[in-house]
């Protein structure tokens, strides 16, 4: 078992690219929404859980970068166990192109390794600001889902400890029921304390890429058709523009090179933003003419070209504290997956609503998952759309969610408790209608505000 407390990492890491937290509590995740005041714990060391917890009697939960965007990652008045130290390079080899790491390790660092030796992420969510224990915890998607499943399908095997100092080895043939209730378990069953990951092998940083404007979801579903054995596809979707420009947008889609080229580390991330942005900036008017500047920006209706996989995979961390734009009230996310059958006609109607509620978003993206099916037993993923839209915090966002997470539900959807704030127990507990056999699975000590959230304060095994 790769135990590194007595040893000098391999790779001598540091999260230098960004801060976990905001900053001194009460803390808060990306979204700012909710804030809690908890008590923070670092720890540097494998061996340090359960130690960490002696005497704790208000619940803990591991946290990694804080990049979820509600509470999955808060816990109120608990003990939050920060994970980003435990962040060795334990085992590496290039032939199976296996990683084992501490939990802690950012798929940054991952990728500062893995580049130069011709190696890639098998899934990567649109940050690279993540643990290797948050990606599996919410069994993150890329924009390979189709091809690839979620990030649990290519981690064979990771170790979690319990509460009760119980190392329990995880694969899909050790503890099956344990690993699978970890992987999008949400830091419920313990905390990971290290994990392998499969990488894949790339022969550039390049990706060739493809960008396609289209009008309405009909356009999509064809593009989407006709470039079925692309790799990665995402599309960016307008959300406010009606009439005939109603659900226009941009389709993106790319391939890792198949050309020999450049495999040097990252460059740095040369932009932060600079301070809260005040609430008025914030308007209907304002992200109106950033929707119609995006749609615009791409001039052709159809790009071919090669791209850096910095800006294709993770176009938001070229500026950080992003999130500061939405300015000291925050922002929630919406993001669903709908089955195919009710895809085109729910996206449709949701994106009515939100107009009509003439609350508007920056962001929209919008994908289809695949029918690989995910390891884990609460993962998000389901073959179908899925829909993703940040709002800023104004009094009328509330009952808007409301309304999306009811229709959600009545379309036979689910949203992502790793970006949600805002759903209610029955909404959640109709979208995860096994999350009481999960909950078999919980640690006693561990919880997390979501969870008390969506299933009461005696929820689940507590
Ligand atoms: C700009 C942006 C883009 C994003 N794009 C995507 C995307 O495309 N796809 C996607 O799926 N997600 C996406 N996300 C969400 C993000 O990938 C997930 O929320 C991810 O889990 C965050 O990891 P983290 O290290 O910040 O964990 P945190 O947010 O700190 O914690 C997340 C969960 O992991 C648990 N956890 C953390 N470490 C451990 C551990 N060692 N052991 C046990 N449990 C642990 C926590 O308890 C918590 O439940 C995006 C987020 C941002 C900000």
């Amino acid at each position: 078992m790769p135990d590194n407390s007595s040893q000098e990492p391999l790779l001598a890491t540091r999260n230098t690219a960004d801060e976990p937290f905001a900053g001194t509590p009460p803390f808060e995740s990306w979204g700012r929404y909710p804030r809690y005041n908890a008590t923070v714990k670092p720890l540097h060391w494998q061996s340090d859980f359960p130690r960490a917890i002696d005497g704790v009697h208000t619940g803990a939960l591991a946290v990694g970068m804080g990049r979820s965007y509600g509470d999955v990652g808060l816990l109120k008045d608990g003990t939050l166990l920060h994970t980003v130290s435990m962040n060795r390079l334990l085992m590496w080899d290039p032939q199976t192109g296996v990683l084992t790491a501490e939990a802690g390790i950012t798929l940054a660092q991952i990728l500062d390794f893995a580049v130069p030796r011709g190696f890639f992420l098998p899934v990567t969510p649109g940050t690279k600001y993540v643990t290797l224990g948050g990606a599996i915890a919410n069994d993150v998607h890329g924009k390979n889902h189709e091809a690839a499943g979620s990030f649990g399908n290519h981690v064979p095997k990771f170790e979690l400890v319990r509460s009760d100092g119980t190392h329990v080895l995880c694969s899909p043939t050790e503890n099956p029921d344990m690993f699978a209730a970890t992987i999008g378990g949400m830091g419920l069953t313990g905390v990971i304390t290290w994990a392998q990951l499969r990488l894949k092998p790339i022969v550039s940083r390049m990706i060739d890429y493809e960008g396609i404007q289209f009008h309405g979801i009909d356009e999509f579903l064809a593009i989407k058709k006709q470039y079925a054995n692309v790799e990665y596809t995402v599309s960016w979707l307008d959300c406010v523009s009606t009439g005939k420009n109603f659900a226009r947008g941009v389709f993106m889609l790319g391939d890792h090179s198949k050309d020999p080229g450049e495999l040097k580390p990252s460059g740095k991330p040369k932009l932060t933003f600079p301070m809260d942005a005040p609430g008025f900036l914030l308007n209907k008017l304002t992200i109106s003419a950033f929707n119609t500047a995006f749609f615009h920006k791409q001039m052709k209706k159809h790009v071919i070209t090669k791209q850096d996989y910095e800006p294709f995979f993770y176009p938001l961390d070229a500026v950080h504290k992003w999130n500061r734009m939405y300015g000291k009230r925050g922002l929630v996310q919406f993001q669903f997956a709908l089955p195919w059958e009710t895809s085109k006609e729910g996206t449709i109607a949701m994106l009515q609503e939100i107009t009509k509620s003439g609350l508007a978003s920056f962001l929209a993206v919008l994908k289809t998952f695949g029918d690989v099916p995910s390891l884990g037993m609460m993962s998000f993923p389901m073959p179908g759309f899925m829909f993703a839209l940040d709002f800023p915090i104004k009094d009328i966002t509330f009952p808007l969610m409301q309304r999306l997470g009811d229709m959600t539900k009545d379309f036979g959807g689910r949203l992502y408790p790793a970006k949600d704030a805002c759903m209610t127990a029955d909404q959640f507990q109709t979208y995860y209608p096994q999350w009481e056999r999960f909950a078999r699975y919980k640690d006693p000590a561990i919880t997390s505000s979501f969870w008390e959230r969506v299933t009461g304060p005696n929820g689940g095994a507590r």
